[in-house]
């Protein structure tokens, strides 16, 4: 019997998940199906519900419901308990356990994928929202020398550090103060502002000649950020499109058992960074 996955959003047109599970499905030869959903802005939980009377055997969660969803698990792993946000739900009989790899999806990217490995490296996430979150027990993970975090709102990633703080070193700064720091090997931008064409106020010094830097917004070419980066002497740039490629192999992996080869699909779904 096909068994039936989706990935619910709002908006979910630009959805690429539909694409990358049937491909995944097509090389590990799993029968099932999968495709989006969009559910109104209040009505995720019916929803959902409606998917797993149907016989649903699990969904990704995209903007803006992963904290509803979240609140709708019944069994949360450590990860997606850290990180605040769930992107996947598994469901088996009236237990819905709610992962988040969107952090494990970012780490594979960044090691396996680009070969840049973070243990003793100095890193620097940019934001403080669902990404930044999902991103750090991950990255702690990896014991990079130094993890910092900036954040517009200063409160608000002062906050999250201390929350983290039991896991690993990990330090909150404002972007004011990033211009009197070293320079970092890493810097993510795990902020939204690529979608509006913005650069976060990181000074062009904060770029280790040599280092990478990584986007998580992908399919948008070379952002502000990534520009700033390869002026200042980044060795390498990225956008996310890895990271969401990564991150569903990871969902299909945990609901599955079998994991799918990632590369030629990121091959497939990059857009040149020009
Ligand atoms: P949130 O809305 O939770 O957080 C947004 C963050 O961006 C906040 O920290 C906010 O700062 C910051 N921000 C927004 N605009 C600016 C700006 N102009 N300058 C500086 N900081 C800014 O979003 P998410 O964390 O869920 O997602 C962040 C990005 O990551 C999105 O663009 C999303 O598309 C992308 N993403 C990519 C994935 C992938 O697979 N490649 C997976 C998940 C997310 P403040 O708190 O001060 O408002």
């Amino acid at each position: 019997m096909t068994d039936r996955y989706a990935v619910v959003g709002n908006p979910i047109g630009h959805s690429k998940s539909p694409l990358i599970h049937q491909a995944f499905a097509e090389e590990t030869r799993q029968d099932i199906s999968y495709v989006a959903i969009e559910s109104p802005l209040s009505g995720f939980a019916g929803i959902v519900d409606a998917f797993r009377r149907e016989g649903g055997r699990g969904l990704n969660i995209t903007a803006p419901f992963k904290l509803d969803a979240r609140a709708y698990a019944t069994d949360l792993t450590e990860r997606a308990r850290m990180a605040g946000a769930v992107n996947a739900l598994k469901f088996e009989g009236e237990r819905v356990y709610g992962e988040n790899y969107d952090g494990a999806g970012l780490v594979n990217d960044i090691e396996r994928n680009l070969g840049f490995a973070m243990r003793e490296k100095r890193v620097l996430v940019l934001g403080a929202g669902g990404a930044a979150r999902g991103a750090i027990l991950p990255f702690l993970e990896r014991e990079p020398a130094s993890l910092t975090v900036a954040n517009r709102n200063l409160a608000k990633v002062e906050a999250l550090v201390t929350e983290f703080s039991p896991y690993g070193h990990i330090h909150a700064i404002s972007y004011d103060q990033l211009a009197s720091t070293a320079p970092f090997d890493l810097v993510v931008n795990a902020t939204s502002a690529s979608w509006t064409g913005e650069l976060p106020p990181i000074p062009a010094s904060s770029f280790a000649e040599g280092g990478l830097a990584y986007e998580l917004v992908y399919g948008k070419g070379l952002t502000p950020f990534l520009r700033l980066a390869e002026s200042a002497g980044c060795a390498r740039v990225a956008d996310g499109v890895g990271m969401l490629v990564e991150q569903a192999a990871e969902a299909f992996l945990w609901w599955r058992g079998v994991r799918p080869a990632t590369a030629p699909l990121i091959k497939r779904l990059t857009i040149p960074l020009v």
